[in-house]
């Protein structure tokens, strides 16, 4: 079982609404990446690698050449049901996380494709419907838009998680939290991320501040570099802080679990591939921390790999925040993404479920 041909092509798909986050953060596309592995029986295996220039310094353009100058030559000829050596391989590449993420992860489909079975059975689990989470971002007119689309979501989709971008605005935070709880009811799991944003100070009060209104995580509250301040932080509220941007790899994840700030770990499998993701949540799991399942945004070729490994995992015990292809105007899907009672349901193939329409590949793709 040899691989022959590893592809790496940039595509475009407008969203319906802007996304805003953080500072400075905004898109109003998916400028992605889709890795294919083609193996000699002629079974394709396929991984998305979203280029976040202003999280991982990777761009569009970089990912899909460190994939066809640099990884590809060296992966032509592997198999990928041997994932020590070709793990190997890949290490000697540092950074690109994305890149190298979708690589593993169109291996692991392959791998899972070649035996028959679905992804999370390849896992080690077993595949079942995903509760998903829907993440307001900062793009909105006024609160009460923000609470609309929340409440849209909810009747359209079964949606009952919410995912609040936060940190440029505490009182804002705060009122809104408010709003959303009073308009949603008791059964809605409320958190924010705050990308970062508040000061330690401004941290701790706004976050006990929104604990009044049932807050279920606080996502990097405070700057990632504070070290023991974040601790402090964490102390100092009841609510566990999650963990995204301080684990961006396996040894980030240890250095965090060491350190005692973070309550739930943030995997998304768009950085960390199969492998790695697997390796931190048992590393979670043995400081006795649940994971939660992010996306990076990725469109539906990420959501239904990533569910395969939500499905996997008896340590991942939030709604998986992987609600994004339905705020893409189209999807590169053959099959549309399935969400109903909140939950993302994945069809029951061998591999990780996402098949590739070639007339919206062709429609999508950048060929520059
Ligand atoms: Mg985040």
């Amino acid at each position: 079982m040899k691989v022959i041909q590893i592809e790496a092509i940039p595509f475009r798909i407008p969203l319906k609404k802007a996304s805003r986050w953080g500072a400075h953060g905004k898109r109003d596309a998916q400028d992605h990446v889709v890795v294919r592995i083609t193996s000699e029986s002629g079974k394709v295996g396929i991984g998305e690698a979203p280029a976040r220039p202003s999280i991982y310094g990777e761009t569009q353009r970089s990912i899909v050449h460190i994939v066809r100058d640099t990884i590809a030559p060296m992966l032509i000829g592997c198999d990928p049901l041997d994932r020590e050596s070709y793990q190997d391989k890949l290490a000697a590449v540092p950074w690109n996380p994305t890149a190298k993420a979708a690589i593993d992860t169109a291996l692991h489909d392959l791998a899972a494709q070649e035996l028959g079975v679905n992804l999370a059975r390849l896992l080690g689990g077993q595949l079942k419907p995903v509760e998903v989470s829907w993440m307001l971002s900062l793009n909105f007119n006024d609160d009460t838009e923000f609470v609309r689309e929340a409440m849209d979501v909810r009747e359209r989709y079964g949606i009952r998680a919410f995912k609040i971008k936060a940190g440029s605005d505490p009182a804002g935070d705060i009122r809104r939290m408010e709003m959303l709880r009073r308009a949603l009811g008791d059964d809605a799991l409320l958190f924010i991320d705050a990308n970062q944003l508040y000061a330690p100070d401004v941290a701790i009060r706004t976050i006990r501040a929104m604990e009044h209104f049932g807050l279920a995580m606080a996502e990097e509250p405070v700057a990632v570099t504070l070290g023991s301040w974040r601790k402090k932080v964490a102390d100092a509220i009841a609510t566990p802080i999650l963990a995204d941007d301080s684990v961006f790899s396996l040894a980030e994840a240890r250095r965090e679990l060491q350190d005692g700030a973070i309550g739930v770990m943030g995997i998304k499998i768009a950085r960390t591939g199969m492998y790695e993701s697997m390796r931190i949540a048992h590393a979670a799991e043995a400081f006795g921390l649940p994971c939660w399942i992010g996306s990076q945004g990725v469109s539906g070729i990420g959501a239904v790999a990533s569910a395969q490994f939500a499905a996997a995992f008896r340590s991942v015990t939030y709604p998986a925040d992987l609600s994004t292809p339905l705020k893409q105007q189209d999807d590169l899907l053959a099959h549309p993404i399935d969400i109903r009672d909140g939950k993302l349901h994945v069809p029951d193939v061998p591999g990780a479920g996402a098949e590739i329409d070639a007339d919206k590949l062709a429609m999508y793709r950048l060929d520059w």
